[in-house]
């Protein structure tokens, strides 16, 4: 086992519950070629990809502090929400079944691809009692927020984890992974960047690193690009979670920083026609990354993400980047081989899987 570099650094915060799923901490990859091609002084990528082999990508780390609190509060089932193609909602069903916990999830409709249908296969095998609302391809906030009130209202035993697990625990996770940074930068695996991008959905991801690279000393600038819509990824809801996560913190005794809205920065111009709708800038940037890099970005989040990092970062010659990747590069084939969608999947579903 492991330490997380939080429980070491401040092992006041060791009574915070937790329950390790993840293999920290990831690597931390240079790619000079890379970084030459788009005109900057170096490129480190955080493999987040790899923080578990089951399924990985960002939403592990927080499920270690949101699944750890759901078992510490003797919950038996875990509820949660995203669109049909969510990968939160995959990871949190297939770790609440790893941990003897009944996944439930509402969701709504996304557009439709290959890799939306592998997800969906792959959450059938966790058997998610499942819920879809809304008929087009998303629905508004205001709407969800109404659903998923009625929803958790009707709900028995609810452990309630928000939509891409951004509630302050699960953004104690990206406290640890600053953190985790901080110790590689430390042990001199790469320099400190001058700028970190990270993809900005629910912005705990956001949120967490821009609070422990505070609490870390580090002089790094955090920067999210924006993939949602601007009433879910904004500075406001950003540092207001962000401070959420610092109270838990306080209550351990730990002196936190305060974080304002005006500390966060969130680039809004890479989200195109919206969320799950790919950009010629993230395709583009993608065909970049190919060319260099053996595992792969995805279309909603990461290809845009990296897209806004050679937009804002090309020809800043001596600049040190480094680009967190938040996709997980486990092998779904598995899972999507195991699958049997007509028995674990509601019946509503099927018309995904028919209009491909
Ligand atoms: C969920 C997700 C994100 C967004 O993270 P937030 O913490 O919700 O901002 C980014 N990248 C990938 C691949 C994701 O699945």
């Amino acid at each position: 086992m492991t330490q997380l570099e939080l429980f070491r650094r401040f092992p006041q915060t060791e009574q915070l519950a937790h329950v390790e799923l993840a293999e920290l901490p990831t690597p931390v990859v240079a790619h000079e070629q890379l970084a030459h091609e788009i005109g900057i002084g170096g490129l480190w990528v955080k493999r987040d990809d790899r923080t578990a082999s089951l399924y990985g990508g960002n939403k592990v780390r927080k499920l270690e502090f949101l699944l750890g609190d759901a078992i510490d509060q003797n919950r038996s089932r875990v509820w949660t929400v995203g669109a049909i193609g969510s990968h939160h909602v995959l990871a949190t069903s297939l770790y609440a079944r790893q941990l003897g916990l009944q996944p439930h999830a509402l969701q709504f409709p996304q557009p439709v691809t290959d890799h939306v249908l592998d997800v969906l296969r792959a959450l059938s095998t966790t058997r998610p009692r499942l819920q879809l609302v809304g008929s087009k391809h998303t629905l508004p906030v205001k709407m969800l927020q109404k659903h998923v009130k009625d929803w958790l209202s009707r709900a028995h035993d609810p452990y309630y984890i928000p939509g891409g697990g951004s509630a302050p625990r699960g953004v104690l996770g990206y406290v640890n992974a600053a953190l985790e940074l901080a110790h590689q930068i430390d042990e001199g695996e790469l320099p400190c960047p001058d700028v970190i991008y990270v993809a900005a959905g629910t912005c705990g991801t956001l949120a967490g690193l821009v609070l422990g690279t505070r609490l870390a000393g580090l002089v790094t600038r955090v920067v999210g690009v924006r993939v949602v819509d601007k009433i879910i990824a904004n500075p406001m809801i950003t540092a207001n979670l962000a401070n959420r996560t610092g109270d838990l913190l306080r209550d351990c005794g730990l002196g936190v920083p305060k974080i304002r809205a005006r500390d966060i920065e969130i680039i809004d111009d890479q989200i195109g026609d919206g969320y799950g709708e790919p950009t010629s800038a993230g395709e583009a940037a993608m065909r970049m990354w190919d060319e260099h890099i053996d595992f792969k970005l995805d279309p909603t989040y990461t290809a845009k993400t990296f897209a806004g990092l050679i937009d804002q970062t090309s020809g800043g010659d001596d600049q040190r980047v480094l680009y967190w990747h938040t996709l997980s590069s486990a092998d779904l084939s598995e899972l999507v081989d195991q699958s049997d969608i007509d028995a674990d999947l509601p019946p509503e579903y099927r018309r995904f899987f028919e209009e491909r």
